[in-house]
């Protein structure tokens, strides 16, 4: 006998008891597979987890072990560690670093199946997930779709300001970035040249600052020995953000500390300075016009997935839909939010940040709370969120870390982040090729992943 409440609203344990009697409100070819669990009297609740990030993986394997059917779906093959991105773009780890198929992430996870699917709507009342799968019916739902980047209302500058999210991003960015430098040794006058090696990087948070840092040493000490008609050495890196300092996340001695040293490493960091129009080779600050033929690259502005409008919620400022403390969604207790897509406060009014850390900590959250009320055990409680600090590389070796008291600058902030970030890695063989990576672009400056594939060009070329 559960002694919590059962959580499912009456009308999905119809539904499902409906199937489960052959004659369900679902069409039976809505969901294929759940139909043949339906012929099973005694089949297990299904789970649905959308998203297979940081929050839906951690749903999932919360759930490991439970006396539950779990299927997540994702749009993606693979589970992307975003943090490393950047380091993909700047061809300092390949792809396969950072990436790993999530079926086989779950693949000893017997209670749960992989999906590769694009969710495109929710039906609450029917308890049904829209799919390019199908209608999948679900008992209890995770959403955790995660975020993508905002232009501020100016979605046109997306085509020649590329962000970074995923895989793909990072591939396209790199591709442009090395092509920048190719066309700089094939172009024919010097203000070409200039053009072709001026970078811009729009948005001083930790992305727009990791981002600067690894293109400076890749334009001044990677590619200068290998480059004979144009100078990479030469080549010009803005930083542009429009508030009055970079990382206003981190506590103001570290940010200044970053500023100093990207600028030691030739990097322009332009604070105050708004970004008033971008096209294909200029972007427009504080009223003048700046050439950057090279790439400008986005790394402001978050706006969350469309999960709001699948469930008919108001999102926020930033599309996140407000959850319960428990972070399931007002009046629906099997429907839980997480992630970079949540909006979560905690009981003093802190609103949760859109870290992986925090979205990890919410999946397993929200998985504790199903497994428990399934099982009928008391669930967790409120969601809390324990801040185990912020940490941005400034470069191949140095770093900032703010953690609780402690304050990390340089070499041993560098090291602090790089002993994180590998213990984070998924896998064995990705934490020693990243680790052996980073080795070597300390000692050689070499950076391997230097591949330029012809659809990620750009144009011209
Ligand atoms: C470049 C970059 C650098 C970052 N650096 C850091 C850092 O250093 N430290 C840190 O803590 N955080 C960092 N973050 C933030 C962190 O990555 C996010 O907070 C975290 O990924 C959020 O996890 P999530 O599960 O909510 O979403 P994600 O991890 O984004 O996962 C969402 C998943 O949902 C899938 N999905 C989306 N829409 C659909 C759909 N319609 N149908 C099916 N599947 C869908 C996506 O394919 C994706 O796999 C960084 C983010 C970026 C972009």
């Amino acid at each position: 006998m559960p002694l919590t409440p059962a959580p499912a609203p009456d009308r999905t344990r119809s539904d499902s008891e409906g199937r489960a009697g052959g004659g369900g409100i679902a069409p039976p070819q809505a969901d294929a597979a759940r139909s043949g669990a339906a012929a099973d009297p005694a089949r297990h609740p299904r789970v649905v987890i959308v998203g297979g990030g940081f929050g839906g993986l951690s749903a999932a394997q919360a759930l490991d072990g439970a006396a539950v059917e779990v299927l997540l779906l994702d749009e993606q093959n693979h589970h992307c560690f975003q943090p490393l991105l950047y380091q993909a773009a700047t061809a300092a780890l390949s792809t396969a670093d950072i990436a790993w198929p999530i079926r086989h992430i779950l693949s000893r996870q017997r209670n749960a199946t992989v999906l590769m699917a694009r969710v495109y709507g929710v039906d609450l009342d029917r308890g049904l997930v829209r799919s390019t799968a199908g209608e999948l019916a679900f008992d209890w739902l995770v959403l955790a779709t995660g975020s993508t980047h905002s232009y501020f209302g100016h979605e046109a500058w997306e085509k020649f300001a590329p962000s970074l999210k995923t895989v793909d991003d990072a591939l396209r960015v790199r591709g442009r970035v090395l092509t920048a430098f190719e066309r700089a040794e094939t172009a024919q006058t010097d203000e070409q040249r200039r053009r072709l090696l001026t970078f811009a990087i729009v948005g001083g948070g930790p992305t727009g600052v990791e981002l600067a840092g690894a293109l400076a040493e890749l334009a001044h000490r990677t590619l200068p020995g290998e480059f004979q008609r144009s100078r990479p050495a030469s080549a010009r890196i803005l930083l542009v953000e429009a508030g009055p300092r970079l990382l206003p996340a981190f506590p103001e001695t570290l940010a200044s500390d970053a500023v100093r040293r990207l600028e030691r490493m030739g990097v322009e960091v332009r604070t105050g300075a708004a970004v008033e129009a971008i096209d294909e080779d200029a972007l427009v600050v504080d009223g003048a016009r700046i050439e950057a033929g090279g790439a400008i690259l986005w790394a402001a502005g978050v706006r969350a997935s469309p999960a709001a409008a699948w469930i008919g919620a108001q999102g926020d400022r930033s599309g996140r839909v407000s959850v319960e403390p428990d972070l399931s969604l007002a009046g629906r207790p099997n429907v839980f939010v997480v992630g970079d897509t949540a909006a979560v406060r905690d009981a003093a009014g802190i609103e949760t940040p859109g870290l992986a850390a925090a979205a990890k900590q919410m999946g397993r959250h929200a998985g504790r709370t199903i497994r428990a009320r399934v099982q009928g055990r008391p669930a967790p409680g409120p969601f809390r969120y324990r801040d185990y600090g912020a940490l941005a590389t400034i470069g191949r070796n140095a770093a900032i870390a703010s953690v609780g008291r402690l304050r990390l600058t340089g070499f041993l902030g560098w090291l602090f982040w790089s002993v994180v970030h590998i213990y984070f890695l998924i896998g064995l063989r990705s934490r020693l090729f990243v680790a052996a990576s980073w080795a070597w672009i300390y000692l050689t400056d070499q950076r391997g992943a230097r591949i330029i594939l012809r659809r990620d060009r750009g144009p011209g070329v």
